[in-house]
């Protein structure tokens, strides 16, 4: 009898692999980092090698501590770091080089090319996204154009592009020998070539981009069989059935299926999704239109993002870079020594500005010091901006939306931080709330496949699953809370035009 359902999450900065029960709890779980590679200033590289390795060990550690084999799971979930780029030759496996980051700039000239005489929105009314560094299909450009053979294998028809999803599925389902080459609708919608409304790829953009179509996966829904895991793998004959980009996994996993619920991701950057519903809601202030999800043959569900390159990223290069503290956790109580930020802001414009500005010109600041500020208001002002910047885009959300939100469910590894969710109730002036269970990435994705196979009914299941565990009020005086939000502002635009 199969009782549990492996989900297997691919961040950016780590590989989880987690088994849940029926009741959604998880039963045992492995987790693997891999490594950062940062080889120029804007560039950031995974070997997607080590992911692969690191996905099979994940799922060994998780299946061992679990006690139990593949016969015991009924499906597996597949949910991972979006946009970031693989292209690899499908006779041998191997890829062309590594991995190229969503937070890599690299392409800011290739998208300046693109966007002349057209201007950056030249593709957002069928893709839904405006022309960044961000998205993959210029970062496909920049492989074929820039490493030596590509151009002419992919005319070939001998490469494969494939975001992580995609990678990992073909590995899973036999590689060389008979892998599947697919991906799934909320992955596609990252990459700028595929229009929303269709949800096929668009040949006109792949053509302008220099990308042949022999290259691009098949698209398919975030809920359904795609294929079995290889003979003499670790999962053989055991189906793969849901995928889902990790953002949208986690609105998945936070049961935000009717139109208006939203969610907010604290991780290396923070993502915040509202549920549009079947509407694809044009933004008019710096969002992203993506699907949310869709569920076998029913209709695809919407959603606007605000993406935020860089939240928990800063307090990582804080620790790595600075050597401010050792552990990502210590900010906080080193943020707690001090009563406030001292005057000082902190612009995490690492990999330009995101949402809702999408500036590549922008990098990095900290404003507003003097004498008086310490390692402590530092620490303090890195918090603060992880909330300002996600105050600046639910204010975009409920322009566009046209309604205010009335509370956030939040997840991520930077949850944890209590001092930094009672700042984020203080600058939205809604409520904050955090889930039972924060896996909801995994859970997501556990859940897309789990309903695939039967393994759970339908949704209502994930909506009774889930439970609050806590929830920040705001208590900040409007004054002080708006003389802070209004000195972030200004200090935001001094970080534009940085790059010529
Ligand atoms: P991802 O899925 O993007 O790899 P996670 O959701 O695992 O990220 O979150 C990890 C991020 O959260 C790291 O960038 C880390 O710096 C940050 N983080 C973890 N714990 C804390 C904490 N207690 N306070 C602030 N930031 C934290």
């Amino acid at each position: 009898m199969t009782r549990f359902v492996l989900s297997i999450d691919q961040g950016t900065t780590s590989t989880r692999a987690i088994v849940f029960d029926h009741s959604a709890s998880i039963v045992a779980s492995g987790q693997l980092e891999h490594r950062q590679h940062f080889p120029r200033a804007g560039w950031v590289e995974h070997d997607a090698v080590d992911i692969w390795d690191n996905v099979r060990e994940a799922v060994g550690l998780a299946l061992t501590r679990a006690n139990l084999t593949h016969g015991d799971i009924a499906a597996v979930g597949l949910t991972n770091q979006r946009e970031t780029t693989i292209v690899w030759n499908r006779h041998t496996g191997v890829p062309v080089c590594r991995a190229i980051v969503w937070q890599d700039t690299r392409t800011q000239r290739i998208v300046e090319d693109l966007s002349r005489d057209h201007g950056v929105d030249r593709y957002k009314a069928t893709v839904g996204l405006p022309l960044a560094t961000y998205f993959a299909g210029p970062k496909v450009k920049w492989i074929l154009d820039n490493i030596s053979g590509a151009r002419q294998a992919a005319d070939d028809g001998d490469l494969l592009f494939g975001t992580v999803d995609t990678w990992i599925l073909w590995n899973l389902t036999g590689g060389v020998n008979g892998g599947i080459h697919v991906t799934d609708v909320t992955n596609a919608s990252r990459t700028m070539l595929m229009d929303l409304d269709t949800l096929n790829w668009d040949e006109q953009i792949a053509a302008d981009m220099g990308i042949p179509m022999s290259m691009l996966p098949q698209i398919r829904s975030s809920s359904e069989v795609y294929g079995v895991g290889r003979d003499h793998g670790m999962l053989p004959g055991v189906p793969i059935a849901g995928v889902l980009g990790d953002q949208q996994a986690a609105m998945f996993g936070q049961a935000c299926f009717s139109e208006g619920m939203a969610k907010n991701t604290y991780g290396t950057g923070n993502f915040l999704l509202l549920n549009t519903g079947r509407t694809r809601v044009h933004s008019e202030n710096g969002l992203l239109t993506t699907v949310c999800y869709k569920i076998g043959d029913a209709p695809a569900v919407y959603a606007l993002e605000g993406s935020i390159a860089v939240t928990g990223s800063l307090v990582q290069w804080l620790r790595d870079n600075l050597g401010m503290f050792s552990d990502a956790s210590e900010i906080e109580p080193l943020a707690r020594e001090v009563e406030d930020n001292g005057g000082a802001y902190f612009v995490p414009a690492f990999s330009g500005l995101f949402a809702p500005y999408w500036r590549p010109d922008a990098r990095g600041a900290l404003l507003g010091l003097t004498r008086y500020v310490t390692k402590q208001h530092i620490a303090r002002a890195a918090l603060e901006a992880t909330a300002y910047q996600t105050r600046e885009v639910v204010e975009a959300m409920n322009a566009d939306a046209g309604i205010g939100l009335a509370e956030l469910r939040v997840d991520g590894g930077m949850v944890a931080n209590e001092l930094l969710m009672q700042f984020q109730a203080d600058q939205l002036g809604v409520d904050v709330l955090r889930p039972k269970i924060l896996e909801t990435t995994a859970l997501g994705a556990a859940y897309a496949a789990g309903i695939a196979v039967g393994f759970w009914d339908c949704q209502d299941s994930v909506t009774e699953n889930w439970g609050e565990a806590q929830r920040w009020s705001p208590t900040m005086p409007l004054l002080e809370r708006e003389q802070l939000f209004r000195n972030w502002k200004k200090a935001v635009t001094k970080t534009m035009g940085w790059v010529d």
